[in-house]
Order: C-alpha cells, then sequence, then structure tokens
C-alpha cells in the first residue's frame, strides 16, 4: 500500500500540528457564536473528526455527501447532493471543512448553496489548498497547507476510495492511477 506512495508531503506530527492551531484560530473566532461545523463527506471525514476534537467551544456537527461530476482526478463543478444536512441552518455560523480545494468549483457551488439558506456566516477551513489550479475565486479562511500542484491521497484523501486511511499525505506514483 505504502509502496504506491511516492513521497510523503505532510506527516503525521505535521497534520497534527496544524489541526491543533487552527481548531484554537476557530475556538477564538467562534466563541460565543452557535458554531455548526460541516464536514464536506468522504474526504473531510478524518480531518474534521481530528479537528473539532481540538475544538474547545460548544459546536454542533453535520455532514453533507456531494459528488462532483468530471474525471476521477478532476472536478468538473457540477455537483450533486447526495446527502443533505439534518436540519435548517438559518441564523447559525457555519464552518465547512474540505479536504482539498483544487480548482475551487465544488465549494463554490456548496458555498452558494448553503448561503441561500439564510445562514448568519459561512467560513471555509480546508487541510490542503493548490492555489495555482484556482478557477472560482474562494475566500478561505482557514487554511491547513498550500501544497504544489501533485495528485495527493491519505488522511481522508482517496484515489478510486483507497487510501483515505494513511496517516499522512502523499504523493501518489503515477503508475497508481495509470
Ligand atoms: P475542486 O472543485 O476544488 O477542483 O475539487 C476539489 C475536490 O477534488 C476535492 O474535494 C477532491 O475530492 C478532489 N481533488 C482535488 N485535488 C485532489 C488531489 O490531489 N487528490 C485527490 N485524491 N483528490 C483531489
Ligand atoms: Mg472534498
Ligand atoms: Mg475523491
Amino acid at each position: 500500500m505504502y509502496n504506491d506512495v511516492k513521497e510523503v508531503l505532510l506527516s503525521e506530527e505535521q497534520i497534527a500540528d496544524k489541526v491543533l492551531e487552527l481548531a484554537q484560530l476557530i475556538s477564538e473566532d467562534f466563541a460565543g457564536k452557535p458554531l455548526m461545523v460541516i464536514g464536506v463527506l468522504k474526504g473531510a471525514n478524518v480531518f474534521v473528526a481530528d479537528l473539532i476534537r481540538k475544538i474547545s467551544i460548544p459546536l454542533e456537527l453535520d455532514f453533507m455527501a456531494i459528488s462532483s461530476y468530471g474525471t476521477s482526478t478532476q472536478s468538473s463543478g457540477i455537483v450533486k447532493i447526495l446527502k443533505d444536512l439534518d436540519k435548517d441552518i438559518k441564523g447559525l455560523h457555519v464552518l465547512v471543512v474540505e479536504d482539498i480545494i483544487d480548482t475551487g468549483l465544488t465549494l463554490s457551488y456548496l458555498t452558494e448553496n448553503l448561503r441561500s439558506r439564510g445562514a448568519a456566516a459561512i467560513e471555509i477551513c480546508t487541510l490542503l489548498d493548490k492555489p495555482e489550479r484556482r478557477k472560482a475565486h474562494i475566500d478561505v479562511k482557514y487554511k491547513g497547507f498550500n501544497i504544489p500542484d501533485e495528485f495527493v491521497v491519505g488522511y481522508g484523501i482517496d484515489y478510486a476510495e483507497k487510501y483515505r486511511h494513511l496517516p499522512f499525505v502523499g504523493i501518489l506514483k503515477e503508475e497508481a492511477y495509470q
């Protein structure tokens, strides 16, 4: 399994340090506000699970599952909601937690959709960002790491549903997806 990984980009320890740092910022910024954390399935599952356990203020957690049409390594921005939120977010301070922002098309669709539901505020927290590849403008308030334009897996992020359980973020060997 690890043989398919060309390079470890972010170690378990680097990720844990960053998760703590982000959680502390979020705890300060959202103090006193009704915080609704929305994890975007499936990729953000591992990140959101670690993040919420370091947040020291009250919060609620929900998930959305979306599928964006496109090839296996590129998204198109046309998004289908596979699992919606369980409750109304009107008046809540929403924190959308993502695994990785690439073109930004998926998140741009998602934030517009959430905005139309009357949330008091919507902020974005992503573990990874590939800023070079952006097509849609996104305001990312909480960002773990900028990464180069390489196809990564691990820490929740898959290729064809594999590699989500790797504890680090690594660059996949080209042969593993060709
Ligand atoms: P965007 O709409 O921002 O282009 O797409 C973001 C989504 O594309 C991510 O949530 C993820 O599912 C997928 N994606 C983008 N870059 C990578 C990558 O390097 N590795 C993997 N496994 N998925 C990626
Ligand atoms: Mg995602
Ligand atoms: Mg995926």
